[in-house]
């Protein structure tokens, strides 16, 4: 099979969908790889390493779309890429359809086989390949969140782990799931006070087990959330309702109970957020802030990491990738059960139910 890998051109967005071992095990089963020139370099990987790998170095992206029978990307394919899509090509990347009725028209009109990371799915409900972002985001969280503790960045002049003699902050992580785990983990690595909340008690019984001593877990409800505003010096917004916009457990309200210079992330931002003041930023302008509190609300968070973020990707959709390039679409789909849940449009119908529910499209 001839697989393609374009340059991502969406805006802000280094990652790449395949690595130049990637490459080398393709290759050792026999298939052709063309790399866009430059795809990998804004994750720190150079033509000259996937040249060495064994791939094709394209310079024409058009020609790279019409020879390959398999386009692996990170990001859906935007406007200009629509034309470019081929009958009978399986198109393997994030795509979100339900965000985008132009997107999922443009797809199945391309008879295109659109099998989409953020669907495929354990038959325990977990989505392998959406994991290690929510892990990114969840580190960075952390992180981002006690820049923006400094007085110079708008917050309230707090060191995250304290010092000795002085204590540390508090931070309260909403939602103990992967992104809050991972926020946890950060926090408390740092030294902070660190207080997960789930609506789960078998999750909030696994983290008492596992997490550190400074990592206390308390049941979410409205009470008990109130109940700590007035001594959080920071807050993670981490929840997740499936298929559905994120509850807003901090209301307008509840700003006013909190310290001056408090921080909040919310990291759901991209389900709707889980703070009712929130909005989606960009790295490039990350917060904002309302009754002096800190907002920190960027939508596609593993962005700024790019190199961590590519390496934690392709980790998990290359064994996928290989699957699909050696057994065809068909076969793979059929051995696979994970992977069929990823497939969601194909010969120009929409196989994936939610995605034709928001479009109230033939199913
Ligand atoms: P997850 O399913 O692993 O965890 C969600 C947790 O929220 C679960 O443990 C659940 O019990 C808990 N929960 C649900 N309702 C709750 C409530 N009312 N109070 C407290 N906890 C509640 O999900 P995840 O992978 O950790 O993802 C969390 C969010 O982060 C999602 O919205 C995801 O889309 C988002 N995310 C954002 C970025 C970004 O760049 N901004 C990146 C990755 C993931």
């Amino acid at each position: 099979m001839i697989i393609g890998v374009p340059k991502e051109i969406k805006t802000h967005e280094n990652r790449v969908s395949l690595l130049p071992g990637g490459v080398l095990k393709l290759a050792k089963h026999g298939h052709e790889v063309l790399v866009e020139q430059g795809a990998g370099e804004g994750s720190g990987f150079f033509d000259k390493q996937y040249e060495d790998s064994g791939a094709t170095i394209m310079e024409d992206i058009d020609e790279l779309w019409e020879q390959s029978d398999m386009i692996m990307k990170v990001k859906e394919p935007i406007e200009v890429e629509y034309p470019r899509m081929r009958e009978g090509q399986i198109i393997f990347t994030y795509f979100h359809f339900a965000a985008s009725e132009a997107l999922t028209e443009a797809v199945a009109k391309s008879r295109s086989i659109a099998i989409a990371y953020e669907t495929v799915e354990e038959e325990d409900g977990t989505l392998p390949l959406l994991v290690p972002m929510s892990e990114v985001a969840g580190r960075m969280a952390s992180q981002e969140g006690a820049k923006f503790l400094e007085k110079p960045e708008g917050g309230r002049g707090i060191l995250l782990g304290g010092i000795p003699g002085v204590k540390p902050a508090n931070v309260m992580v909403l939602g103990g799931g992967i992104v809050g785990v991972n926020a946890a983990k950060i926090a408390a690595g740092m030294g902070g006070n660190v207080t997960i909340m789930d609506i789960s008690m078998p999750r909030l019984r696994y983290l008492d087990d596992v997490m550190s001593k400074n990592v206390d877990t308390m049941f979410s409800n409205e009470a008990n959330i109130r109940s700590m505003l007035p001594h959080v010096d920071m807050i993670i917004g981490a929840v997740l309702k499936p298929g559905a916009k994120a509850p807003h457990l901090i209301t307008r309200d509840m700003l006013s109970e909190m310290q001056k210079g408090t921080v909040l992330v919310d990291v759901a931002i991209d389900q709707g957020g889980c703070f009712e003041t929130s909005k989606p930023t960009t790295h490039d302008n990350p917060v904002y802030k309302v009754d002096d509190v800190v907002h920190y609300c960027v939508a596609n968070m593993p962005g700024a990491v790019p190199y961590t973020s590519t390496l934690g990707l392709t980790n998990v959709t290359l064994p996928y990738a290989v699957s699909l390039a050696n057994k065809g679409w068909k076969q793979a789909l059929k051995d696979e059960e994970e992977l069929q849940k990823g497939l969601n449009i194909v010969d120009e119908k929409i196989v994936y139910k939610p995605v034709a529910e928001a479009f109230d499209m033939e199913y």
